[in-house]
């Protein structure tokens, strides 16, 4: 039977972050013990669909999972326990904001079976954390990593972003010499995009924000890729590196098209060929599941051509690219009749490369990805 992941989405931050356009909510406090009970039905109401099925990674993420009290998240992950079948070597992922742990909420995590600690940093700069609105300073962050470490958590990602406004490439690669010093087993790092309905958008278009130019960003995006290899961290993902075996499975599933199910308000799901996603309003979420229905706000059976498309572009965001005979497995089709004249054009520039029967992206190609994946939709 095939194996699946599941997401549990936690809407609540204790301040919105000014750059973030996720499905992310302050001052909804008062919401958060009714939610909690949502989910913990919403993953009955999956019991009798996904049977035995076995669940391999479970990944509490949001929002700010970690603004729950702790009682919340044990609540969370016994009512998982006591409703889906968990494979014996889960890997159980929650994601966390400095300001929001302490030692005795990081020891209950371990407790109650999270063996997997996301940290979200995104610079070592106190100027920087304060221009991105996050809630921390950077002293936070190393009290609660080591609070991390010593509640036994072995396996912790942080989370970084470059090209921030004002942001130099000295000062990021300060903060990668400073996290890499710490030794997290992953650590991810992502360009800042500036999303609309963001009050960073607003600042933007308004001229008040000034931000690196594109040059200035890839040669951000390289330092991290030489500092990160320098240090024996594997970019395995366009902007996710590791130590070896500590991959984010989780995310693996994703980018290798397999099928999850997603539990809270505007979490996605994709199972057996289908694709839906939930209500994203919290207050609305709430009163769906009190109905007694699946919150569901869209779905989609998904055409071949579709997965195909979705098999290229996701999974050639991994350095290890994707594999043809995968390709012909999963839709018994030749990869080269589909998408044979796109790979033979991205060989001829030097952005793809062939390997026996995989197909990669290079360096170069990794650099202008968007572009790449653009024409395979
Ligand atoms: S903490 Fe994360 S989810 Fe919450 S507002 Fe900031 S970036 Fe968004």
């Amino acid at each position: 039977m095939k194996k699946l992941g599941l997401y549990i989405h936690i809407p609540f931050c204790i301040q919105k972050c000014y750059y973030c356009d996720f499905n992310s909510y302050a001052g909804l406090e008062a919401l958060r013990q009714e939610y909690v009970g949502c989910l913990i039905k919403e993953m009955h109401m999956y019991k009798e669909r996904l049977g035995n099925r076995r669940i391999d990674t479970v990944y509490i993420g949001g929002g700010t999972p970690s603004c729950l009290p702790e009682s919340s998240i044990m609540a969370i992950m016994d009512a998982c326990a006591a409703t889906f079948n968990l494979s014996a070597h889960c890997e159980i992922s929650v994601e966390s904001n400095p300001g929001t742990l302490s030692g005795q909420k990081l020891r209950a995590f371990k407790a109650h079976g999270i063996n997997r600690l996301s940290i979200g940093l995104q610079s070592w700069h106190d100027a920087d954390l304060k221009r991105l609105g996050r809630i921390h300073t950077q002293r936070q962050f190393v009290d609660n990593f080591d609070a991390a470490r010593q509640a036994g958590f072995d396996n912790i990602n942080i989370d970084l972003m470059f090209a921030l406004p004002s942001q130099k490439p000295e000062q990021w690669g300060n903060t990668l010499d400073n996290i890499i010093l710490l030794q997290p087993e992953h650590i991810s790092c992502y360009s800042l995009k500036i999303e609309e309905s963001t009050r960073f958008y607003t600042d933007y278009h308004a001229g008040r924000l000034k931000l690196p130019d594109e040059e200035t960003d890839r040669h951000m995006y390289h330092q991290a890729l030489q500092k990160l290899a320098q240090h024996h961290y594997r970019h395995y993902e366009i902007s996710n590196f590791a130590k070896t075996g500590f991959e984010c499975r989780h995310n693996l599933i994703y980018w290798k098209c397999k099928d999850y199910v997603g539990i809270g308000a505007g979490a996605h799901s994709c199972l057996d060929g289908e694709r839906y996603s939930n209500i994203c309003v919290p207050a609305e979420y709430i009163m769906q599941i009190q109905d007694g229905s699946l919150p569901i706000a869209e779905s989609t059976v998904l055409e071949v051509k579709d997965r195909m498309a979705e098999f290229m572009f996701l999974g050639l965001r991994l350095s290890e690219g994707i594999s043809a005979q995968t390709f012909y497995d999963a839709f018994q089709t030749d990869i080269r009749s589909v998408f044979g004249s796109q790979i033979d054009k991205f060989i001829r520039l030097g952005l793809m490369k062939r390997q026996k029967e995989r197909y990669q992206l290079t360096a170069k190609g990794m650099d202008v990805s968007n572009q790449i994946f653009i024409e395979f939709i």
